[in-house]
């Protein structure tokens, strides 16, 4: 129950309105009768009013005082009168530089790490026990910072730890949020021999606490393992979350996209053009064994896909694809003599015929290796219209006119 509901109605909210709903009905109600929008008297009187309720219900120590108290019970606060102006206010929602007045967290910081993670640790899931030093509530003073009944509320700061003030900065008021020096920040007064010897009145302790890391088969980068509430402790706040997120390592040999693997197999010229068989070892541990149906040709940067050697799928079963591109490993220079040759030049298909029209100007060339040195190459590259990686350049064969 609240001792009056004034500042409710002019806001036109109930009093148990989240601070969302405080925002909002304000932000509505100022963008109505903003001097700005608005120039009638009663408008500027009304915005005055709607600011003055928003100032106080969107503090919480002052709503609580005004819920209690009404609006009677603000006047003896600490935070002298007025409190923020409405201008103050106003440009806390409309891109004004303002500050720092926000309420007293109620809940503390979520810790994040990121957890390293193989492909391999991916594919098979682990545990990963991990140190996590934290501030934990003081286990023999429970968090009181003394002995029970001898802590008191410091009357400085209402037991906040901090203040407001006041600020004249050119055309704006600033209010700033300072430590408490009657108590130091720690919202509270107590006999030094009182005190907790320790944790000396500070109320927590520091604690190293093991965390037991779950990655389950499958799980990708980013993904996160959230430890409730496993956060620092502080007297008076809900402990935030200890997130883990998976960080997956770059793979040497596979890449990952989602649940599907891409690996890049180089295979011999005659696998490629007769079949034959080729192995490799996947992310599981395990050696993949693909045979190549004879009549199959393989051509250079092909791409094929094993069904269901992917990943893992995250706590559904089953996996992902596994896509297989080629590369293709030619024979060395002279790997046949001419009597081999002519054999290959009975078994694969005719040469493809030179197209020249009649009549043109033809030169006879001959092409040699590029040397980077003598041909230059790097700053003659575009004039070859070559589509080569930057470094590979000297393996291509390229035209050369005399
Ligand atoms: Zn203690
Ligand atoms: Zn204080």
């Amino acid at each position: 129950m609240v001792k009056e509901t004034k500042f409710y109605d002019l806001l036109g909210v109930s009093p148990s309105a989240s601070d969302t709903e405080l925002k909002k009905a304000y932000r509505k109600a100022a963008l109505k009768y903003h001097p700005d929008k608005n120039s009638s008297p009663e408008a500027a009187e009304k915005f005055k009013e709607i600011s003055h309720a928003y100032d106080v219900l969107s503090d919480d120590q002052k709503r609580e005082v005004y819920d209690s108290y009404g609006e009677d019970g603000l006047s003896g606060q600490g935070g002298g009168p007025g409190g923020m102006g409405a201008e103050d206010i106003f440009s806390q929602f409309f891109g004004g530089s303002f500050g720092g007045a926000s309420a007293r967290p109620t809940r503390g910081k979520d810790i994040k790490h990121a957890i390293s993670c193989t492909l391999e640790e991916l594919y098979k899931g682990r545990t990963a026990k991990l140190a996590l030093n934290k501030t934990v509530l003081c286990k023999t003073c429970n968090g009181l910072g003394g002995k029970e009944g001898k802590v008191k509320k410091c009357s400085g700061c209402n037991g906040s730890g901090t203040r407001f003030v006041t600020r004249q900065m050119g055309p704006m008021i600033q209010r700033l949020q300072t430590v408490c020096d009657t108590c130091q920040g720690t919202g509270d007064i107590c006999d030094p021999k009182d005190r907790c010897t320790t944790c000396s009145g500070k109320k927590t302790q520091q604690e190293r606490k093991i965390l037991q890391v779950h990655i389950d088969p499958g799980m990708k980068d980013g993904q996160r393992v959230v430890f409730s509430g496993e956060g620092d402790q502080e007297p008076g706040i809900t402990p935030g979350d200890v997130i883990f997120a998976v960080d997956e390592r770059p793979h040497d040999k596979f890449t990952r996209k989602g649940n599907d693997l891409y690996y890049e197999a180089e295979i011999d010229l005659l696998t490629a053009l007769a079949g034959g068989d080729f192995a490799f070892k996947h992310v599981s541990g395990d050696y993949v064994k693909v045979t190549l149906s004879s009549g199959e040709v393989i051509s250079p940067g092909s791409v094929k896909v094993i069904e269901r050697q992917g990943m893992p799928i995250y706590r559904q079963g089953g996996r992902g694809n596994l896509f297989i591109k080629f590369t293709v490993k030619f024979p060395a220079n002279g790997f046949a003599d001419e009597d081999k040759l002519k054999q290959l030049e009975s078994i694969l298909p005719a040469r493809a015929a030179v197209s020249i029209p009649k009549g043109a100007e033809v030169d006879e060339v001959s092409v040699v290796d590029v040397d980077p040195y003598k041909h230059n190459a790097g700053s003659r590259r575009d004039a070859y219209d070559s589509d080569e990686e930057e470094g590979q350049q000297g393996q291509g064969v390229q035209c050369a006119s005399q």
